[in-house]
């Protein structure tokens, strides 16, 4: 449907919401994983999409698969387990497996996915290592099907915003970035302690996205890093991963992103970014919803500070929605495996430097955003 606007000029710009698309012509996804995030994230964030709908679940549990996918009115023949999973290569239904499992298991299902010929959205981090992740991009590869990782914070429109008006170069040329994501664990028992399940501790769940957000926002790869780890003796949170990482990267523009993560602190996430002639800080930055962006400049000889209006949409449904688009219109996601596996590769290098003490050396990074697909555009 289409309105004429009605709002004077002097308010913000009213932009066409395209509707959803009929529900035959939405992508099948299948649910790969019932935990936390699919159940309280990704399922009701469907709600949202416009071109995505859940047509299968794969869980172990049946019980669990059952009940949720008697709420989506999914027939018993769109439930699978971790064994009947290869079956999905003949339901036509399905046209993406989205893995939402513990991190190790991400390499299984999406190797298996893509012997089933479909494509495949998994959830960050993508893999426990960069060999890990090599073996995924390339079994996609092979199977020609498509692979993203779902790196939310590229999708989600404050950070879209952010990203244009750096680029635009608003903030003039950019000096620092400081990246905080930091929470603190409870439950002993939990994979997310378990190194084999998880592959490291509080950095490839959470300091992930101060990593990957100094490199999406800057567009370069980091020729330099340095790092700390400390984990509280004798706390058993930290038997077997780390607590806390403070690392810092150097771009080839001269851009320095400290980043810090720990699974110890209060939850606090909220970036800053400081150009020469302005900041931004992004409070609640890395959170699945309240994102504000603070900008400071000066303005006729005075420092001006403003909070940027951004249209707030699911984060999760706008992620969703361009996997189906590049699935509709055969596009390369703006996240593909390459980013993921970049990722892995700097991850390697941070926890390198943290047990020698010394800066790691990478090889230039070349061409801006490199490991992306195309650039998603204005924030609509
Ligand atoms: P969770 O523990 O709540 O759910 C994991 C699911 O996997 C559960 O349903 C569990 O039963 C199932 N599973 C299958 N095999 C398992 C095994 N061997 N051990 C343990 N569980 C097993 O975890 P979650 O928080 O939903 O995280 C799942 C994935 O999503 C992880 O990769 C995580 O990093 C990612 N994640 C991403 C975000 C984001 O904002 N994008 C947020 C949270 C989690």
């Amino acid at each position: 449907m289409k309105f004429d606007p009605i709002a004077a000029a002097t308010e913000p710009a009213q932009k066409p919401k395209p509707g959803p698309l009929p529900p035959a012509e939405r992508v099948g996804f299948a649910i790969a994983g019932l935990g936390r995030l699919a159940g309280e994230e990704v399922i009701p964030a469907f709600g949202e999409c416009r071109r995505s709908r859940i047509a299968a679940l794969v869980s172990g549990s049946p019980e669990k698969a059952a009940a949720v996918g008697k709420s989506l009115g999914l027939g018993t023949s769109a439930l699978y387990d971790y064994e009947s999973f290869d079956r999905i290569a003949d339901d036509p239904s399905v046209q993406v497996v989205y893995v939402i499992t513990p991190n190790a298991l991400h390499k299984d299902l999406v190797i298996r996915a893509a012997r089933a010929k479909k494509h495949v959205l998994c959830e960050k981090p993508m893999a426990t290592s960069s060999a890990d992740a090599r073996e995924m991009i390339e079994a996609c590869d092979r199977a020609g099907v498509k692979l993203m990782i779902a790196y939310r914070s590229q999708y989600q429109k404050h950070h879209r915003r952010l990203l244009g008006d750096m680029r635009s170069g608003r903030f003039g040329t950019i000096k620092m970035i400081e990246a905080v994501n930091v929470q603190a664990q409870g439950d002993v028992r939990q994979w997310r302690l378990r190194k084999a399940l998880a592959g490291g501790g509080s950095l490839p769940d959470i300091g992930l996205y101060c990593l990957n957000e100094a490199r999406f926002l800057t567009g370069e790869e980091p020729v330099e890093i340095s790092a700390q780890i400390y984990s509280t003796p004798g706390d058993p949170r930290f038997a077997e991963v780390e607590e806390s990482v403070a690392f810092t990267l150097r771009f080839p523009s001269g851009v320095l992103a400290s980043c810090s993560t720990s699974y110890g602190a209060h939850k606090s996430q909220h970036l800053l970014v400081n150009g020469e002639r302005g900041w931004a800080r992004m409070d609640k930055a890395f959170a699945y919803r309240g994102q504000a962006l603070h900008i400071g400049s000066v303005e006729n000889g005075a420092e001006v500070v403003e909070t940027v209006g951004v249209e707030v949409t699911n984060q999760f449904a706008d992620e969703i929605d361009h996997m189906a688009q590049c699935v509709l219109e055969g596009r390369v996601p703006r996240t593909p495996g390459q980013e993921g596996l970049q990722d892995h590769v700097l991850m390697e290098a941070i926890y390198e430097a943290a047990r020698t003490g010394q800066t790691v050396k990478l090889g230039p990074g070349g061409a801006l955003d490199a490991t992306r697909g195309p650039p998603l555009g204005e924030p609509g």
